[in-house]
């Protein structure tokens, strides 16, 4: 279908984009890869008077050093993600999981802020910016405010970003010594996640000293697995432990059943995806 009609506009700054759309009301939308709201606008599902495209915003491309945390630009592609030497070396989590997104072609147009910001509860990413004790940098028409990840995911598809607001950038800490994991279980037709976990372990002469894990599509927002983390932190480092702990990965989660899971297969992948999860960031 063709999408209704909208106007235009592609500044080229941050604050540019949150004047366009605070002019443009309720009704403007950013638009950062268009492989989320593309199909949304085709359908006729979301029609939006105006679209701010942020393609010409350079501020919000790229990755850098900020000492203890990585910042990325909300327009860097999933492809660049991937690919960044800072991101393989500080935060290889993400790496690992945004390889895991799509295809490669929407892997080079799709970005890591428009991920975040749609906040599709089967995304990858938003358990991963979880578990990693990511923080969002949002702008606005009073300025520039830091929002944890633990705040940022409010709802099915609603973050803290206000309608007239723009994610600029995420700030990820360095995972330096830490292992990790991005386990998920898809349908072989599509990579969308069934249930996802993200873990991260950092051990301590043959113990746990703390483990951080984020489940993919256990609920409308990502969730942390907090009675596994539990169990696991100060933990041997054992099989048997993680097999333990794992059991627990599902309390408290509330996941919907749809056409591809009942929410008790999603509990049970939980458990399971867990265990292989924890057990490979952990050396196991
Ligand atoms: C075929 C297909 C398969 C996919 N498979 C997966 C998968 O396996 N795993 C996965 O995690 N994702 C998957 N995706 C989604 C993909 O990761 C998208 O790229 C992502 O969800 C949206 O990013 P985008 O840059 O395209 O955002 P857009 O589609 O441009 O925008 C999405 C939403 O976010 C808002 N937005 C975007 N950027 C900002 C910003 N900086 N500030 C404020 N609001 C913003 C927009 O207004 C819009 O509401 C898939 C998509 C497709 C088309």
């Amino acid at each position: 279908m063709i999408p209704a009609s909208f106007e235009y506009v592609r500044p080229d700054s941050v604050d540019d984009a949150v004047s366009a759309l605070a002019a443009g009301g309720e009704d403007a939308k950013v638009i950062a890869g268009g492989q989320s709201l593309i199909p949304l606008l085709r359908l006729r599902l979301a029609y939006p008077s105006v679209l701010v495209d942020l393609g010409g915003v350079g501020e919000l491309q790229g990755v850098r050093d900020d000492g203890d945390a990585i910042v990325i630009g909300a327009m860097t592609t999933h492809d660049e993600v991937v690919k960044n030497a800072l991101v393989a070396a500080h935060a290889p989590l993400l790496a690992a999981a945004t390889a895991t997104v799509a295809d490669p072609a929407v892997r080079h147009r799709g970005t890591f802020g428009g991920a975040l910001a749609h906040a599709d509860p089967a995304g990858d990413l938003p358990a991963v910016a979880l578990a990693s004790g990511a923080s969002m940098v949002v702008a606005g028409a009073g300025g520039r405010r830091t929002v944890d990840a633990a705040d940022f995911f409010v709802d099915y598809l609603q973050t803290a970003v206000g309608p007239a607001e723009v994610l600029v950038e995420v700030r990820v800490p360095k995972q330096d010594g830490w292992g990790y994991h991005y386990e998920k279980f898809h349908r072989t037709a599509q990579a969308w996640a069934l249930v996802g976990v993200a873990a991260l372990v950092r051990r301590s002469n043959g113990s746990i000293a703390e483990a951080r894990v984020a489940l993919t599509n256990m609920g409308s927002t990502p969730v942390r697995a907090a009675a596994t983390e539990s169990a696991l932190t100060g933990a041997d480092a054992s099989a048997g432990t993680v097999a333990a702990a794992a059991e627990h990965a599902a309390d408290g989660a509330n996941p919907t059943s749809d056409l591809h899971a009942g929410a008790d297969y999603r509990r049970h992948l939980a458990r399971v995806l867990t265990r292989r999860a924890v057990s490979a960031a952990a050396g196991l």
